[in-house]
């Protein structure tokens, strides 16, 4: 696939901290020759944790960085004095960022909101000094617990827009033009660069200062959702709409077959999509000379379950009675418990996996370079079973 600058996949590698060890330490001093344990407990390993950040748009910032690690934790050392906290390594996300796991494509989390923190990855807990095993049958163990491992795991990142309204058509129904004709300013958005091939955002400016975000998606084919051309790496950016508009237009031969054809590539790519709230436009209507009767006429065949509305971004005619449209069902209540379902069940299907792991880039991962566990002094098999009984807190 063609590289691109819209970085909508990234895939990265994520380790956290390994907890420090607690310590051996026995004290010593010359008044004191058999002086008690005091070795202090390891500090706990850094956590790697996903931020929502509405200040990024893209994971292209990820793409140079990919090899993630949280800082381990600091040994315990003498004095009961416990090891540094390892810190935690933050990965700043724009809102709208799905995470799977790289291995299976299992569905992980998504970070929806600004400043929204989870935790991918826990930092290993430190382990206790040899001061917490002093008893009176052994008041100068020599042991302490190693710290927890850290853990390992790589992710897909996966980005999709956040918009209210996403249109559906093929090419050449309209998309662009219309979200020209009806929004009134463009979100700034770092390092998308608006070709005719990316998703672009419109922010349309409704009554009362009050303004919702229309996604112009570039054309679905047919069999888009078999992974066909380009169609089905933006299918994902309507996903998330709380609304779909439909666009056919009205030189269409069969217009409801056409819109019949759009749903059912929708319904493949993902079946959720068919509870979004929807509304079909007619467009180009200049086309019939915006002629009353000819418009029944169309009417007839159309679906009735669904708001139809005919305009013509040419002759900007029926756009207020289309943003009225699009403004009352986004806020139906129907089409908010929709949209809020479908996205809490980011199902994806295994071909869409195979798809989404392409796209990711993999690359070498840490390679050979194996972890660098090998400092940590483990105890041996007996001293592990003696702490078998013990919680830690
Ligand atoms: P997209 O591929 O869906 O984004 O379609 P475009 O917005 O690029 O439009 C495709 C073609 O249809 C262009 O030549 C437009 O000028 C034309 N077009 C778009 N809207 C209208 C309209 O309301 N009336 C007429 N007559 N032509 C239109
Ligand atoms: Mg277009």
């Amino acid at each position: 696939m063609a590289e691109s600058n819209f970085i909508d996949y990234v895939k990265i590698y994520c380790r956290s901290g390994r907890g420090g060890r607690g310590s051996t330490h026995m004290h010593r001093a010359k008044y004191l020759p058999k002086g008690g344990p005091d070795g202090g407990n390891g500090g706990r390993g850094g956590h790697v944790i996903l931020r929502g950040n509405r200040n990024y748009w893209t994971l292209l910032h990820l793409r140079y960085d990919r090899h993630i690690q949280a800082e381990h934790g600091g040994n315990g050392s003498k004095n009961k004095s416990s090891g540094k906290q390892g810190a935690n390594h933050y990965i700043e996300v724009p809102c709208g960022t799905a995470v799977y796991d790289a291995e299976t494509g299992e569905y992980v989390c998504e970070v929806t909101e600004h400043e929204q923190e989870i935790i991918l990855l826990k930092g290993g807990r430190g382990g206790l000094g040899n001061f917490n095993f002093a008893t009176p049958t052994n008041q100068a163990p020599r042991y302490a617990q190693p710290g927890e491992p850290m853990q390992e795991r790589s992710f897909i990142l996966e980005l999709k827009l956040l918009a209210d309204v996403g249109l559906v058509g093929f090419p050449n129904a309209g998309k662009s033009t219309l979200v020209n004709a009806i929004s009134s300013a463009k979100p700034k958005i770092d390092n998308y660069p608006f070709t005719t091939l990316e998703p672009s955002l419109g922010i349309v400016s409704y009554r009362d200062g009050r303004s919702f975000v229309i996604a112009d998606i570039p054309g679905i084919i047919e069999g888009a959702s078999e992974g066909r051309g380009l169609g089905l790496r933006f299918l994902r950016h309507i996903e998330r709409n709380s609304l779909l508009l439909f666009m056919v237009p009205a030189d269409t031969e069969d217009i409801r077959h056409e819109y019949d054809v759009l749903l059912n590539e929708l319904a493949q790519f993902n079946p959720d999509m068919l509870n979004k709230g929807r509304v079909l436009a007619v467009t180009k209507c200049d086309l019939l000379g915006m002629d009353e009767e000819l418009i029944e006429m169309l009417k007839e065949g159309l679906p009735d379950d669904i708001p139809v509305v005919f305009i013509s971004a040419v002759a900007q005619q029926g756009l207020q009675e289309l943003k009225d449209i699009l403004w009352k069902e986004m806020n139906s209540e129907s089409n908010k418990i929709a949209a809020i379902n479908t996205q809490e069940s980011l199902i994806h299907t295994p071909k869409r996996f195979a798809y989404m792991d392409e796209l990711a880039d993999d690359d070498e991962g840490w390679g050979d370079e194996n972890s660098d566990d090998d400092d940590i002094e483990y105890l041996d098999e007996e001293e592990i079973e003696d702490l078998d009984d013990f919680e830690y807190e």
